[in-house]
């Protein structure tokens, strides 16, 4: 399985990134934020229909709330915004 990652096909995701609504840890706001499949504990080739985000861990980001980067908690994967070409938020 790990030795996919030197012959990967095209990518289909942003930069093998999942966007999510998520929750920050340190002053409760949510907001849209893109995480790495490892960073959520996915594996890449996981089936973004079938992500549960409450399955997913923790990954940090910067908050612009809290000045610093913090921890956030997956609250929803926005699988629309993969299908209406990745658009940023
Ligand atoms: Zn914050």
């Amino acid at each position: 399985m790990s030795t996919d990652l030197e012959s990967e096909p095209a990518q289909e995701h942003s930069e093998g990134r999942i966007p999510f609504d998520a929750i920050c840890t340190g002053c409760q706001q949510i907001d849209v934020r893109w995480a790495r499949f490892e960073e959520v504990g996915l594996e890449a080739s996981v089936d973004l229909e079938a992500i549960e985000p409450a399955a997913c861990t923790s990954f940090k980001h910067v908050c612009y709330e809290c000045g610093s980067a913090t921890w956030w908690n997956p609250v929803r994967v926005l699988t629309g915004v993969i299908r209406s070409g990745q658009e940023e938020a």
